[in-house]
């Protein structure tokens, strides 16, 4: 019995027998063949195209059924690219040309089109490289035969292991038969944990070497909670998880039953908890888990797995079917936050030498600015249909603010111009996530409405540990001091601006740090929404008092780890299931 610890993306626990994939990347060795062979390998680069538009268009319909419209983008983006004659006609061209297998067309091909994606100077050009090798190990399984296992095809219940998966992969996952997912790379934001969490499958990531130590066919339970794999588990493990899992069954039935109950401490204070999506389907599952509104709206999720920038009528339409589930609840859509973190596989974005001190959030969205003002239109357009509010993401000083703002002026003037609609006294905001913005609170507050902490970043640049490193990941924790020190600071100055303040970084979605943010002045809380029925739980539990009293005592301390233990101990007497 081995145990990997990860992190946990999607929450949930799986015991199943594991099936490996590999990452698919096949190296096709130049091979010529003799002139009277071209035909054939013509005849079997066209049989490949067929086969693999016949297979993604039986996925496509088969996620018609459940709906999964994120999903089904994919798969249409991808058959778009193989009813392209002009591509089929350059493998077929190089076929004949050159005197070479089917499986080499097809690979230098694709290989070539997309390194021109991957040097376009628009990150988002650069984004669809990754597509492009999908297409292209479709295609060679269809050449190659499918020695590999076939996930596709699914007839029991597995649990999906692999060094990393792309996002084509992880869409495909039946979830009938997928019960659980652990990656060795990647991070909380990755495309995987997205698509795991949409598909509602437990998920660990970041488990570092997991793919070296398994063989198919071992029994591994995952666990999406407390973000931990074991490898074949011995009978009392086994047992311990059969009961562990039946207690969380439990405890979440039971939670369900505050759903339509206010946040409110025991002592009467209201708090709103608000949700955090990636899609506008996901506002749904905010409603079903009793979300007031949605805190963080992640719009940059519009921009992946499709071909082309989403349009301002696209835009539109993601934010109506947001509002429509939210009519008189706060919905603050941020405005992309492309670059960083979100693009960490190196086939996926021309390198920087330095992403996350690079091209990306507001700065991105400043160099663009036609791909801005597209999206600044659609989120005004759509202001008067609720209570719409818009948020720059990453601002780190006051002139990136200004410049934004006086974006979104210009974007009003033309709408003014049109005779087109939208609500003049919007609200704006902006995240904190760096401690430069963080130590300047007092000043950014004098131009927005409200500020949202974006511990995620904060902590990230706060303590100079990357986020989706797996390798200092001990290192990482929002609880540590200097951490603390800069929310309090922001949660301070946006009192004494009299601008709301809320938070939406994943310490919101920790029982261990819930008391702590109310006790540092916190009282509205943006989340994960799955996990909005055990925070509000606790926050039924406690008093303003206690909680008060905890931040005061947590405030004077110097270490993570001490704070870290004594948030654990506090918490675990409030919810002591959840441990
Ligand atoms: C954050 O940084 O805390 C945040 C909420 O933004 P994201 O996770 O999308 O970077
Ligand atoms: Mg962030």
């Amino acid at each position: 019995m081995e145990i990997k610890k990860g992190i946990a993306v999607s929450p949930g626990i799986s015991i199943a027998k594991l099936l490996i994939i590999d990452s698919e990347d096949y190296r096709i060795p130049r091979r010529s063949i003799e002139p009277s062979q071209r035909m054939m390998e013509v005849q079997r680069a066209r049989n490949a195209f067929k086969g693999a538009i016949s297979e993604l268009t039986k996925l496509q319909a088969e996620q018609e059924a459940i709906e999964q419209r994120k999903i089904k983008d994919i798969f249409a983006v991808h058959l778009r690219f193989l009813h392209d004659r002009s591509l089929r006609k350059k493998i077929t061209d190089l076929v004949h040309l050159e005197s070479v297998t089917a499986e080499y067309a097809v690979s230098t091909t694709l290989r070539e089109i997309a390194s021109h994606f991957t040097k376009a100077k628009d990150a988002y050009i650069s984004e669809r490289a990754a597509d492009i090798y999908d297409i292209e190990r479709r295609l060679l399984r269809q050449l190659l035969g499918s020695k590999r296992e076939d996930v596709e095809h699914l007839t029991k219940e597995v649990a999906i292991v692999a060094r990393e998966l792309s996002p084509t992969q992880a869409a495909g996952f039946n979830k009938k038969f997928v019960k659980g997912l652990a990656t060795d790379a990647g991070g909380r934001t990755s495309h995987t944990a997205i698509v795991a969490r949409s598909l509602g499958i437990p998920a660990v990531v970041a488990l570092e070497d997991l793919t070296e130590s398994v063989s198919g066919g071992d029994t591994v339970i995952i666990d999406g909670n407390r973000g931990i794999v074991v490898v074949n588990p011995d009978d009392e493990t086994i047992r311990q998880y059969e009961q562990y899992s039946l207690e969380f069954a439990e405890l979440e039935h039971k939670l369900d039953a505050i759903k339509g109950k206010p946040a409110v401490t025991r002592d009467g204070v209201r708090i709103a908890l608000l949700g955090n999506i990636e899609f506008p389907d996901e506002a749904e599952l905010v409603l079903q888990k009793g979300g007031e509104g949605i805190g963080l709206y992640r719009t940059e999720f519009l921009y992946l797995n499709r071909p082309s920038e989403p349009t301002e009528a696209e835009h539109y339409q993601a934010y109506v079917e947001t509002i429509s589930v939210f009519k008189h609840r706060p919905v603050i859509i941020r405005t992309v936050d492309l670059g960083a973190d979100k693009y960490t596989q190196s086939k996926r974005f021309a390198p920087e030498p330095n992403p996350f001190l690079g091209l990306r959030s507001i700065r991105f969205c400043l160099r663009n600015l036609t791909m801005f003002k597209t999206q600044l239109r659609a989120i005004l357009r759509a202001s008067v249909l609720g209570e719409v509010r818009a948020m720059f993401p990453l601002v780190t000083n006051i002139q990136e603010l200004m410049q934004a703002k006086m974006i979104l002026r210009d974007v009003m003037d033309d709408l003014d111009e049109e005779s087109i609609a939208y609500n003049k006294n919007i609200q704006i905001g902006i995240m904190i996530e760096t401690p430069s913005a963080a130590l300047m609170a007092s000043t950014l507050a004098r131009d927005v409405d409200f500020f949202s902490i974006g511990t995620n970043d904060l902590t990230q640049y706060t303590l100079a540990v990357d986020r989706g490193n797996e390798l200092v990941s001990t290192l990482y924790s929002a609880v540590d001091p200097a951490v603390l020190r800069l929310i309090r600071t922001v949660v301070q100055d946006a009192y004494k601006a009299q601008i709301d303040i809320n938070i939406c970084g994943e310490m919101a979605s920790e029982p261990e740090y819930v008391m702590l943010l109310l006790g540092m002045g916190v009282r509205t809380i943006s989340l994960a929404p799955p996990m909005i029925p055990e925070i509000k739980r606790i926050i039924r539990s406690v008093t303003m008092e206690d909680c008060n009293y905890l931040a005061r005592k947590i405030l004077g301390m110097n270490s993570e780890r001490q704070i870290a233990s004594f948030l654990r101990d506090a918490t675990r007497k409030v919810l002591p299931e959840a441990f």
